[in-house]
């Protein structure tokens, strides 16, 4: 198809316009042709789409939604129309490789952590242009460093950065040291007493926090009624502040702790075993919402294992989204393999490391089928910011995992945009493409309701009315 069918005709005098008189009414797009996908469920063939300044002003058919006098107008003949794509757990104070997981892998004299996590505080917009380029418009950065709670804001006012909710430093009773620098950059709080617990929620709301993240890891079995108690009171010192208790708890046993606890949303899959009825009840029952995040724990194998075996693994990343420098880092693997214990360098250990790590995705696929089953709530997420779930372009594999366990693709498109709207409390704002929604949209040369992979066919992102070629969002 030719790319050159999408160059706005009346760009120019449109801009000269703009710029002669910036006070006039807010310059029009209409974006016509295209199969429009909105976000509800709804598909309309040969639609007209009209954004005026930042919002969406009309969407149907060309009768319905006649061109504002003086519009760029857009042919997207033969191509597809989504809402923006929403990535509900992601974490802007880490990297996408293992210098910004020193629990992980650490390596203080390549990657000194308190260095790695300052670069990141001083360049907070780091990963919008990953994200914008590959077609994200919105993410729920669901646990990090403080700094991370001012980005809302900003990020807000920053035609080029995607939409941000941040629930800032988590709370934990299991947190390692490794991740807390100074007492301005750290990633935990802690909930050993009661008192803790007031404290460290106090303490995220007063920073700015949009949600109390705990990270509930499953404890020893003689600590679990002392550590289930403190959770219970997690979840009512969040809702005495009027915050979002979310909660990281892969166990089924600890996931129905969090949703008693009155969680609202699970950040990861329960992986542990297969989920059953009282789980699925407990999670209508709070309208709570399942992220659930199949690749990042494959993806942080494959990082071990091509440290292990000296070898780079390949980036997946069809938009070259990814910065040069991440992408110059990853493949720097030859000095971490002193990291991977002698007797884990060897094929055969890889082999069955991702043999392994592939039969819990499956349990996990298969949870997340009964999950659909029961008409609970579905987001897409990918954890981003671990090592090889990169910012940005992980959401396409992410989305090809959800597919590939089962979940139809059509559902899958309105889980990575409507429902991750939902999680981050925005629905009123984006994630459908409805009049008075902010304009942020993709243009795709294939069909996203056939086959999750359209998605990599991306052509072009708006956000907040503003039309880019994808190409043009490129790092490299
Ligand atoms: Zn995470």
């Amino acid at each position: 198809m030719n790319e050159r069918r999408l160059v706005p005709i009346a760009f120019l005098p449109c801009v000269m316009a703009l710029l002669l008189a910036s006070s006039a009414q807010a310059q029009s797009t209409v974006i016509a042709g295209g199969t429009v996908i909105d976000g509800t469920g709804r598909s309309i063939r040969d639609a007209t789409v009209v954004v005026t300044g930042d919002r969406i002003a009309c969407v149907g058919s060309s009768a319905e939604c006649p061109a504002p006098a003086g519009a760029t107008r857009v042919d997207a003949t033969g191509r597809f129309i989504t809402p923006g794509l929403v990535d509900a757990h992601v974490h802007f104070s880490q990297t996408g490789w293992i210098d910004g997981r020193p629990d992980g892998l650490s390596v203080p004299d390549l990657y000194p952590y308190p260095e790695t996590a300052r670069a990141l505080r001083a360049n907070p917009g780091r990963w919008y242009r990953a994200y914008l380029c590959s077609g994200i418009t919105a993410v729920y950065d669901v646990g990090g460093h403080p700094w991370t709670t001012r980005l809302p804001g900003a990020a807000e006012r920053d035609p080029m950065a995607p939409h941000v909710r941040a629930a800032g430093p988590l709370i934990t009773h299991a947190g390692p040291a490794a991740l807390n620098v100074d007492e301005e950059i750290y990633t935990f709080l802690p909930m050993a007493t009661s008192a803790d617990v007031q404290s460290s929620v106090a303490k995220l709301k007063a920073m700015g926090a949009q949600a109390v993240k705990v990270w509930y890891l499953a404890p020893q079995p003689a600590r679990r009624a002392e550590l289930d108690a403190r959770m219970m009171e997690v979840g009512a010192a969040a809702k005495a502040a009027g915050l979002d208790l979310i909660v990281h708890a892969t166990g089924l046993r600890e996931a129905k702790v969090a949703l008693r606890a009155g969680a609202v949303l699970l950040v990861h899959s329960v992986e542990d075993q297969r989920i059953d009825d009282e789980f699925l009840g407990l999670l209508s029952a709070n309208r709570a919402v399942y992220a659930p995040t199949l690749t990042v724990g494959r993806n942080a194998t494959r990082a071990s294992v091509a440290i292990g075996l000296g070898q780079r693994f390949p980036i997946d990343d069809p938009g070259r989204c990814v910065d040069a420098d991440t992408v110059a880092k990853i493949g720097n693997v030859e000095p971490l393999r002193p990291l991977i214990p002698e007797e884990r360098r060897s094929p055969d250990v890889a082999f069955r490391r991702l043999e392994a790590v592939g039969a819990r995705v499956a349990l996990m696929g298969e949870n997340l089928q009964r999950v659909h089953a029961s008409g609970n709530t579905i987001v897409a997420a990918t954890d981003a910011g671990n090592p090889l779930t990169l910012h940005g372009p992980s959401i396409y594999d992410e989305m090809e995992a959800m597919q590939a366990a089962g979940i139809p693709a059509a559902d899958i498109v309105l889980m990575a945009t409507r429902n991750g709207a939902r999680a981050m409390g925005r629905a009123g704002d984006f994630g459908t493409l409805e009049a008075g929604r902010i304009a942020d949209l993709l243009v795709l040369a294939e069909d996203p309701r056939t086959d999750e992979r359209a998605f990599r066919t991306l052509t072009h992102v708006m956000r907040a009315g503003r039309l880019h070629r994808q190409a043009d969002l490129a790092q490299r």
